[in-house]
């Protein structure tokens, strides 16, 4: 067992915290009080191959392990978990199942021009009457001839104003299946912005499937894989989401200690006080468990291990901590904690996310039971 980062590992991060730094850090509040996806942050990402980040290098990806992923999605929520999600949901969540499932054509089309940030991706899974239960897709895919017919309406697709593809699941002859549709595919209008409580710089969009015409070649994989391919996209984003957990609960953690030693009650700093001390420290507890968790999730896909169970672990996990670590350290910083002026007010509504998407935590809870039950040769329904 080695738990030390490579050299190279090292490097990458230390390359990730200071493209952070520079790009991301000194515009978050600008950008979260004006609630704006961070474009120019995103073209600079490009730039450094962020955007392909474990896309291999034919197509123009950074070809990063997994775990030098997962760094860089901790790095960038510890100053912005919305760019963070942003990423992670055009890496994970659309350019990786193209990687897995695309034909050759499919993958030197899309590949390329989602690395560049020609394409922002898009995940269109949820819809108005299928959340948690995703397998009851009202979405219709009707295939004529060479062509597909998309009729439905898909609800909280994460970059949705700024994407340039998005991958739309659907109800076909053979179950569900996934479409590659273009934004300017006829028929497609991205429409209502839901307003959130965080992820502020992260658009979520309704998106309509109006006689939305796409040729049968954009399919996906195979009639009836849709289910399979949402599900492994949606467990390599769970290991994202914990490691966006650990980036916002370490920030958290970082600011709020620094403001226990400036800030001076009853003569003394705060961070003199045990209940502040029992604070930070509860709070470094769990995060660097969670740290644990994540980076050998990242290690079971390197080894190309089936993750389903241990996603659902972390995920919930990273949840749990991000939440817990950043009220906590609100509470220690007190009214200032609450204000908009200081950082984590922010951290706090973005963390707070992480219960929700990828799947809810109780979802997370419910495939975690099911191995356990099945242990025991009992199976159990959602
Ligand atoms: C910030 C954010 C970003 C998102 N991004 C995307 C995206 O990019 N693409 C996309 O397709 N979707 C996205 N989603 C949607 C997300 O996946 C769904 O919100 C989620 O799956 C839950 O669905 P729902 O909101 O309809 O809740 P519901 O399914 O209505 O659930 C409501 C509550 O009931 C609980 N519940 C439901 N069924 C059960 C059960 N069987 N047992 C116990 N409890 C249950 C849930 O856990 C939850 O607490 C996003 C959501 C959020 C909040």
């Amino acid at each position: 067992m080695d738990f030390a980062l490579s050299e190279e590992q090292e490097m990458f991060r230390s390359m990730f915290r200071d493209f952070s730094t520079k790009e991301i850090a000194p515009y978050v509040e600008e950008l979260d009080h004006a609630e704006k996806p961070p474009l120019d942050a995103l073209r600079k990402a490009a730039r450094q191959g962020f955007l392909g980040a474990t896309v291999p290098e034919e197509y123009g990806g950074a070809g990063l392990d997994p775990l030098s992923y997962a760094l860089l999605i901790e790095t960038l929520a510890g100053d912005c978990m919305s760019t963070a999600i942003t990423l992670a949901t055009h890496v994970s969540l659309v350019a990786m199942p193209i990687l897995a499932h695309g034909t050759d054509a499919q993958k030197e089309d899309w590949l390329p021009r989602l690395c560049s940030g020609e394409a922002i991706g898009a995940f269109a899974l949820t819809e108005p009457d299928a959340g948690s239960d995703t397998s009851r897709l009202h979405t219709r895919a009707i295939v004529e001839g060479d062509e597909v017919l998309l009729e439905g309406v898909k609800t909280w697709v994460a970059n949705g104003e700024i994407a340039g593809l998005f991958l739309v699941f659907a109800r076909g002859e053979a179950g569900h299946e996934a479409f590659l549709v273009p934004r300017d595919a006829p028929g497609l209008t991205v429409g209502y912005r839901e307003p959130t409580l965080g992820l502020r710089c992260v658009t979520f969009n309704t998106l309509y499937l109006e006689g939305c015409r796409i040729p049968l070649s954009n399919r996906l994989g195979g009639p009836g894989d849709g289910g399979r391919i949402a599900q492994e996209a949606q467990d390599l984003m769970a290991i994202a989401l914990a490691a966006a957990g650990l980036g916002v609960a370490e920030s958290a953690l970082q600011v709020a200690a620094k403001y226990a030693t400036e800030r001076v009650q009853f003569g003394v700093p705060i961070a003199q006080k045990q209940a502040i001390q029992n604070y930070v420290a509860g709070a470094m507890i769990e995060t660097e468990a969670l740290r644990y968790l994540v980076y050998h999730a990242a290690w079971l896909v390197e080894q190309g291990k089936d993750i389903s169970f241990d996603a659902s672990i972390v995920k919930a996990f990273g949840a749990r901590v991000a939440r817990s670590v950043t009220n906590r350290m609100l509470q220690v910083m007190g009214g200032y904690g609450y204000m908009e002026d200081y950082p984590l007010a922010r951290k706090y509504r973005d963390a707070r996310a992480l219960h929700i998407i990828g799947g809810p935590t109780e979802w997370h809870d419910f495939r975690i039971a099911r191995h356990i039950f099945a242990g025991l040769d009992l199976a159990i329904a959602p």
